[in-house]
């Protein structure tokens, strides 16, 4: 039996531009159940004409958590000369992440992002001052509570990522829609191969997150 560690190697193999001549710039997952996560940078983009690195293995955490919930996932796999988390106009990934929310009555939208370690946080959740919520303010309660049960205690709200410009997809969608939005920033040491441990509170956290708000 693969083992968490194995199968994330396995899946972070699509994000290595440079083994998969992927053409396709991003992929989807389809659920069933009314929960959509992304993550844009699970590939290098390029912001202002310069090439930035990926958000290390938040690709696979999407590809991870989907299976494990049956939930909605996108994520990118193709550095296609933009940024999904960034461009305001003419972006296909934040079309696409609109069109699987009107299609399938999508209710919580979560994009996960990487961040440097910091003493500052463990991980930091983008509301804008809990706008991005759309009023719908226990879905961020509840990512807390399951988060702290995972013993990721340092948390962050809207402390450096607050997801408050167009420019993020979280804004974006959360304007567009009257659904719950959230942008996760994952620290270095829960996204760290070699700390698999650590990785996998971080999984467990999400998949409960999204197993309890089923119910
Ligand atoms: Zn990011």
């Amino acid at each position: 039996m693969e083992n968490l560690k194995q199968r994330i190697q396995r899946y972070n193999k699509i994000f290595d531009e440079y083994q998969n001549k992927q053409k396709e710039s991003f992929k989807t997952i389809e659920g069933k159940i009314p929960v959509l996560i992304s993550a844009p940078h699970s590939v290098r983009q390029l912001r202002e004409g310069k090439i930035k690195g990926k958000d290390q293995l938040t690709g696979a955490m999407v590809i991870e958590i989907a299976k494990q919930t049956q939930c909605f996932g996108i994520y990118k796999t193709h550095n296609n000369q933009d940024d999904a988390s960034y461009d305001i106009e003419n972006n296909n990934y934040k079309e696409k992440v609109l069109q699987i929310i009107y299609e399938n009555q999508i209710q919580i939208f979560l994009d996960i992002h990487g961040a440097k370690n910091t003493e500052q946080f463990d991980v930091d959740i983008g509301t804008d001052e809990k706008r991005n919520l759309n009023g719908k303010t226990e879905i961020l309660n509840n990512l807390i509570k399951e988060l702290k049960r995972n013993e990721i205690k340092n948390i962050g709200i809207d402390k450096k990522f607050k997801a408050n410009t167009l420019h993020t997809l979280t804004k974006k969608i959360a304007i567009n829609t009257n659904i719950a939005c959230m942008q996760i920033e994952f620290t270095k040491k829960y996204r760290d191969i070699n700390q698999i441990q650590n990785l996998e509170k971080a999984l467990n956290a999400i998949i409960n997150w999204i197993k309890n708000n089923r119910s």
